[in-house]
């Protein structure tokens, strides 16, 4: 396809063009239009592709196909003469974002000589990789601030072109590959790099440049950040966040760590303070339980099913009934699927683990464990009776 003239190299802020249909090739979602020049950015180098309109229809797709760039729509233009349309809201707002990082990733060459080895713009939140997994918090905040400090400065964005071996002889941030024209953007004594993007004619455009978190992985740290619109939207919303906080805790702003912090003490010993407490009762409800019990072969056979939410005090009172003499606790646990929990006194004369391995055989599910006491469960809790009976049965 022949080549299409990118209106974006040359002025980043044109909304509205005039071009000619060339071609419309059948496309999966319609057609893909071919024109003789485009405002149109397809989705190439980290930055995802604009939308808008080609005389009123709907572009769903800009894509580069080498020298040319295809747009996708839904249907067919009725006449030759096109009348484009960018949404400018999406492409400012990529505008924004892909000049931030020229500045983020500026500041992290200047400061420690940090490469940027790729670059993605998202939906929600765009990063950046460095080639090193040696950055902390304290670099990160330098290289923010530096890369504020030149979007402060409201300096100008330089959009020019060299020839390739021009621009070899230039120092450029990161080599660049091209043959023929390279198109070059600067930020006068700060960022010289060969780019294709759109970006903001002067940095003050950019807003703010707001790094949210880094991560390191093997070799690579992994920047965060938001630029201009969605770095307000993103304070608004820490912000809105924060004062329902400390609206739950009924406390100020700046107390809501320390709030979290105390109530999670309180939680802490609270949660001590309960498990003590069902250990207590359940000492007392196996001895209530025992004294009550059958007695068969010399032992007294504790025998009782909990409710599902009471699981953990059903385990508990197989073991408070175990610590008394002579005793054997078949103890159930509703619920889908249902437990067992079987214990004895020490040195009983039967072995918990044997039994349990023996019930489930019958009722389903899995279990087993050593000889004073044994677990399982998986099978349905309609037969749970039934598992317990199994299990007295073969004492
Ligand atoms: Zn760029």
């Amino acid at each position: 396809m022949a080549k299409t003239e990118r209106l974006f190299y040359t002025d980043c802020y044109l909304r509205d063009f005039e071009a000619r249909l060339l071609a419309a090739e059948p496309d999966a979602r319609g057609f893909r239009v071919y024109l003789d020049r485009t405002a149109f950015y397809p989705e190439t180098g980290g930055q995802p592709a604009d939308r808008g309109t080609l005389s009123g229809i709907p572009v769903l797709e800009v894509i580069e196909e080498g020298e040319a760039i295809a747009h996708v729509v839904g249907q067919k233009p009725d006449a030759a003469e096109i009348v484009g349309r960018i949404d400018w809201a999406r492409r400012f707002d990529h505008m924004q974002q892909h000049t931030g990082q020229h500045l983020l990733s500026g500041a992290f060459e200047r400061m420690g000589n940090y490469k940027t080895v790729s670059f993605h713009l998202g939906a929600e939140i765009s990063t950046l990789d460095l080639d090193s997994d040696r950055l902390g918090r304290r670099q990160i905040e330098e290289a923010e601030e530096l890369a504020n400090q030149v979007v402060f400065e409201n300096r100008e964005v330089r959009i020019f072109f060299k020839s390739a071996d021009e621009a070899g002889q230039l120092d450029l941030r990161k080599p660049t590959l091209r043959e023929g024209d390279v198109r070059l953007v600067e930020v006068p004594d700060f960022d010289l790099s060969a780019c294709g993007g759109t970006h903001v004619n002067r940095t003050g455009a950019v807003g703010l440049v707001l790094v949210r978190k880094f991560e390191r992985m093997k070799g690579v740290t992994r920047v965060e950040f938001l630029c201009g619109n969605r770095a307000l939207k993103a304070a608004r919303s820490d912000f809105a966040l924060l004062t329902e906080s400390a609206r739950l805790f009924s406390g100020a702003l700046e107390n809501v760590p320390a709030l979290i912090g105390k109530r999670a003490e309180e939680l802490r010993t609270d949660l001590r303070a309960r498990e003590k407490l069902v250990k207590r009762v359940a000492e007392y409800e196996a001895r209530e339980l025992w004294s009550a019990a059958p007695e068969k072969k010399g032992r007294k056979i504790v025998r009782q099913v909990f409710a599902a939410e009471d699981h953990d005090e059903a385990k508990m009172l197989a073991h408070a009934v175990a610590h008394l003499p002579g005793a054997v606790a078949f103890i159930g646990v509703k619920g889908k699927p249902a437990a067992l929990f079987f214990a004895q006194s020490a040195g009983g004369a039967a072995d918990m683990g044997s039994i349990l391995k023996q019930t489930v055989a019958q009722v389903g599910g899995k279990g087993g464990g050593a000889r004073d006491f044994a677990q399982g469960g998986g099978f349905d809790e309609a037969r749970l009776e039934e598992a317990l009976s199994v299990a007295e049965g073969l004492l």
